[in-house]
């Protein structure tokens, strides 16, 4: 396969670790991306994409699990310091981050490309054997890390983005690429797809490094058995009163929440498929004495399907409005990430099977594997599909320094062009010809 996109990735080779390095560098947690998407849109404007951003890219009423605005305006400010223009910046008000790029290459499908762009709430590791340590590029940005692989994903996204502009004239068709802010949480799908991100497209890939491939050379070309999730934040308040005096004046929200959390988890399971769910904190109450007026709790349901984790959340509302009246307190539910579930589409799988055999960097190909956890990629596809196109997600294998969200986290970087290489040649073959 030494042809004219293999010459083309290997001029880039040496730029794809630099990006890379970079946004490792300077990693930024969900709705915070203002530095990330600046860079990657200035570059993305360079090569001749023609963006949506802000607004026009991030629908305000689906955005789950926004930080406060005091937050957002410190990290803007970052990023400006950390060398993004800050006309840029200016768009993304409101934590609106994430880019939507097309490409229009006249008559023919339009297919998709999903690269997700934040980093995780994690002090990265200051240890001589961490390589990004070592050799000067980790993190700059205090208990923030890029511990997943979306450094190498965006890098591998602007790499992408240059080929194909660069074979533009043989294409026939659109190519849109999806920069998605807040995918760790299950944030940002739900807002970029009621933004249109993937209105008329018809066919979408996403691409993850290691998770189950955890070999350089080994690539899984499809995986199915995403599980929806939904997450709540739960609030209860009550009454205060003396604890001595007159216990029967209050209202007690933390027998409410605790309530609640037990019986949460006796929701009867369902006989079509595997659900989970999870209380997963609980802070309540004010002093010793005092009737607790107040409670919070962070939860998550998860199903097989869809309409398994729908079944959880709706069984889990019920719930917390009924222990709410036992105890006579007044609640708040908000919805702080959701997604759906998926499967990959088999006629993709094979596809992207055929183009990683004829690549001699993929010694070990698995056609499928189920992920059995949670993947904003599956609100994307399920939508898709849904619209009558196919979709399918892939795992890129790499040797891992440690496991995804460790402080040692790192990937092989030698992935990072047959990555571009895989994607470029998996687009040629969906989208027309000229
Ligand atoms: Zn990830």
């Amino acid at each position: 396969m030494s042809d004219k996109i293999t010459a083309l990735v290997e001029k880039i080779t040496a730029a794809l670790i630099a990006y890379r390095r970079d946004f490792h560098r300077y990693p930024e947690s969900g709705w915070t991306e203002f530095r990330t998407t600046a860079i990657v849109a200035d570059k993305l404007q360079q090569f001749g994409y023609t963006l949506r951003m802000g607004r026009k890219a991030i629908m305000e009423v689906d955005m789950m699990g926004v930080p406060l605005p005091e937050e957002l305006e410190k990290h803007m400010e970052r990023a400006v310091r950390q060398g993004a223009k800050a006309e840029l910046i200016q768009v993304m008000t409101g934590g609106m981050t994430g880019v939507i790029a097309d490409l229009k290459c006249g008559e023919g499908p339009t297919v998709a490309l999903r690269f997700d762009i934040d980093a995780n709430d994690i002090e990265e590791s200051s240890d001589e054997k961490h390589l990004p340590f070592r050799e000067g590029f980790a993190s700059q940005n205090g208990s923030v890390m890029h511990a997943c692989g979306h450094d190498g994903h965006v890098a591998i996204g602007l790499g992408v983005a240059e080929l194909l502009a660069e074979m533009k004239d043989e294409i026939s068709g659109t190519i849109r690429l999806i920069f998605e802010p807040g995918e760790e949480g299950s944030r940002g799908a739900r807002a970029m797809v009621s933004a249109g991100a993937v209105d008329g497209v018809d066919y979408i890939l996403g691409i993850h490094i290691g998770f189950q491939a955890k070999k350089t050379g080994q690539i899984i070309c499809g995986t199915g058995k995403f599980l929806a999730t939904t997450k709540l934040d739960v609030t209860y308040s009550g009454k205060p009163a003396h604890s001595g005096a007159a216990p029967e004046e209050g209202k007690n929200s933390l027998l409410a929440a605790a309530t609640c959390a037990l019986n949460l988890h006796a929701i009867a399971r369902h006989g079509q498929g595997a659900t989970r769910i999870t209380v997963g904190t609980l802070v309540a109450g004010q002093g010793r004495n005092v009737i607790p007026p107040n409670a919070f709790f962070q939860m998550e349901t998860r199903g097989e399907t869809s309409e398994l984790d729908d079944y959880m959340a709706e069984q889990s509302r019920r719930i917390i409005a009924a222990a709410a009246d036992m105890y006579g307190c007044q609640y708040a539910i908000k919805q702080v990430g959701g997604t759906k579930s998926g499967e990959s589409s088999p006629e993709m799988i094979t596809k992207v099977k055929e183009i990683a055999t004829a690549m001699p960097f993929f010694n070990d190909i698995i056609e499928y594997s189920s992920f059995g956890a949670t993947e904003d990629f599956s609100h994307f596809m399920t939508i898709v599909q849904q619209n009558g196109g196919m979709g399918t997600y892939i795992m890129i294998g790499s040797d891992l320094a440690a496991g995804h969200h460790s402080n040692y986290f790192n990937f092989d970087e030698s992935i990072l062009a047959p990555g571009v290489e895989l994607m470029v040649r998996s687009v040629l073959d969906l989208i027309g010809r000229k």
